[in-house]
Formats: structure tokens, C-alpha cells, sequence
């Protein structure tokens, strides 16, 4: 009896915290509507650099949601949620159109290529193509300035439909790298037939390089496969000094992560000595 009890006081908490969460995530589903028109999104940027030189190549463009009730809520909570209404190809046309704007604006002064990423929603929308070749023609940013990535998620729900979509952009002239690599299903014998230049390791697989001699064969690996069809890698997250000497010892091109920077508004990336 005590237990049976003491389940149903556990429904009523999971009831609560279930109810809470359904809500905040109507709320800012709501509030999303207008975040953009209200410049409450903004875009930090995050440096990539070259990791025999130290030289900066590319900023990726990461969206920012400073909430007036909220604060900052953060786009592991906020993409999401635009993904799964239409709001999603609004917000990334904002996006776009504002780091292509600021990027744009700082040449030739900064000359590094714009990392933008493209939800799953986002490839799927047959206004893309003409999105980002206005969006190009407007801010003035050369295409050669503008690497669009995607997920392997994104790309291997409709391989075909992805492949033709890809080769429109790369039409226009701009990069394509495949994003978070090693947390989906592909293979790169599936990826070599896109249109692709670029491969972002996951930072899953970064983390526990200076630990496991296994991961560093498995990073190696797919570095030398990703060479093989003429892609650059980009190491995604790395923290350490130890984890950016390996990945330099073995082959990888370019390092992102907080070791080198966090994503930055645009003024402090100006003033950071690293452009
Ligand atoms: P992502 O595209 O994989 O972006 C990299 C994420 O890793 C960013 O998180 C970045 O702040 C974080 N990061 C970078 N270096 C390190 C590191 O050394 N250590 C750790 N622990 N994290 C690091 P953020 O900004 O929170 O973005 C999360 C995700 O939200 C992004 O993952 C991307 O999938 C999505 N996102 C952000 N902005 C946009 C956007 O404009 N459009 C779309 N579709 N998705 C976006
Ligand atoms: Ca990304
Ligand atoms: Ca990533
Ligand atoms: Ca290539």
C-alpha cells in the first residue's frame, strides 16, 4: 500500500515536470515569432584556424536568443524548437542574412570564409537556392567567403534530394562541409558523391584523444579517408593544447574549440588580435 503510495506521488511529479517543459517550450515558440524582427537573435562567431600556422581560415556563425524573461537560451534549446515548426527557415534566412551582412561589411579587411549552418527544415525548402544567392548578392560576400554546412542527419534522409540540392549551391560558387561527422550513419563512400570540401569532426571524438589510443587510430583514419576524396578536416572542439598537438601530428588541417576561442560577438572578434 505504502509503495503504491508513493508511485502515484511520482506521477504527480513527473505530471508537474512534464507539464513545465511542454510549456517554456510553447512559450518560447511563441516568443521565437518575433525574436528576429525584435533583434533579440544575434550571431557570435567562432574562429577556425589552420593548425600548421596558427592562422585564422574561418569563423563559424553561431545563432544567439537573448530572451527578455529568459536570458540566453541557448540554440541546443531553441533550433530545435524552430525546427519543428515552420519557424526554422525564417530564422535561418535571418541568420544569413545577418553574418553574410556582417562578415561582408568587415572586407577586405577580414578575409576569412563565413561557416553557416543549415538545419535539415532549411535543405528541404526549395526558396534556399535563391535565399542564399541573394543573400550573397546583397551583402556583398564573394561565394568563394561562404561555406554552408549540413549534417549527415540532414543529408542522409533524402541522399538524392540532398545531392541535388547540394550541387544548386555549390552552382553558386560556395563551400559545403558536413557537419558533427561520426555521430550519424554515413560513410565516406556514401559522402563522396557530394559535392562536399569540407569534413567537421565531431567533438565526440576529440575529447578523449590524449586517453585513447584508439581514438587517435579512429581520428587518423578518417582524416586520411577524408584526404583520399579531397576533403579538409576541421577538428571540432578542442580544450587542450595536448588534443591540438595530436591532432596536428596526425594530419588534420584545421582546429575550432575553446582552446583557441569561444564564439564571440563580432566586435570582440575584431579587437581579439587573432584577424
Ligand atoms: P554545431 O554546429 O556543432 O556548433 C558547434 C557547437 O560547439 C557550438 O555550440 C559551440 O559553441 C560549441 N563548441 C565549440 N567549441 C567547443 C569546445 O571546445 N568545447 C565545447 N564543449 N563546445 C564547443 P552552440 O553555439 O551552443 O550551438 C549548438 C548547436 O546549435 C550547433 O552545433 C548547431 O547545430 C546549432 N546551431 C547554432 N546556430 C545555428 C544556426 O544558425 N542554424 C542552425 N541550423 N543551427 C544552429
Ligand atoms: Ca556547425
Ligand atoms: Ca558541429
Ligand atoms: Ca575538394
Amino acid at each position: 500500500y505504502q509503495a503504491k503510495s508513493r508511485g502515484g506521488g511520482c506521477h504527480a511529479f513527473f505530471d508537474v515536470a512534464l507539464r513545465e517543459r511542454v510549456q517554456r517550450h510553447m512559450d518560447l515558440e511563441q516568443d521565437l515569432r518575433h525574436a528576429a524582427r525584435v533583434d533579440e537573435l544575434w550571431v557570435a562567431y567562432q574562429p577556425v584556424a589552420e593548425l600548421g600556422t596558427g592562422r585564422l581560415v574561418a569563423v563559424e556563425g553561431l545563432l544567439r536568443w537573448q530572451h527578455p524573461v529568459h536570458g540566453a537560451v541557448s540554440p541546443g534549446e531553441f533550433i530545435p524548437i524552430a525546427e519543428g515548426s515552420d519557424l526554422i527557415n525564417r530564422i535561418g534566412a535571418h541568420m544569413l542574412r545577418t553574418a553574410t551582412g556582417q562578415i561582408g561589411a568587415e572586407r577586405p579587411g577580414l578575409d576569412v570564409v563565413l561557416n553557416a549552418n543549415l538545419s535539415p527544415r532549411q535543405l528541404d525548402d526549395p526558396g534556399l537556392h535563391a535565399l542564399v544567392q541573394r543573400t550573397l548578392s546583397d551583402s556583398g560576400l564573394p561565394a568563394e567567403n561562404l561555406c554552408l554546412e549540413v549534417t549527415e542527419e540532414a543529408i542522409m534522409r533524402d541522399p538524392t534530394a540532398a545531392a541535388r540540392v547540394l550541387n544548386g549551391l555549390r552552382e553558386l560558387g560556395v563551400f559545403l562541409a558536413i557537419d558533427d561527422f561520426g555521430t550519424g550513419y554515413s560513410s565516406l563512400a556514401q559522402l563522396r558523391r557530394l559535392p562536399l570540401d569540407t569534413l567537421k569532426i565531431d567533438r565526440s571524438f576529440i575529447t578523449d584523444l590524449p586517453e585513447s589510443a584508439e581514438l587517435r587510430v579512429i581520428v587518423s583514419s578518417i582524416i586520411t579517408m577524408a584526404h583520399a576524396i579531397g576533403l579538409d578536416v576541421v577538428a571540432e572542439g578542442v580544450e587542450t593544447a595536448r588534443q591540438l598537438d595530436l591532432l596536428r601530428d596526425i594530419g588534420c588541417d584545421h582546429a575550432q574549440g575553446y582552446y583557441l576561442s569561444k564564439p564571440v560577438p563580432l566586435d570582440e572578434l575584431l579587437s581579439s588580435g587573432l584577424t
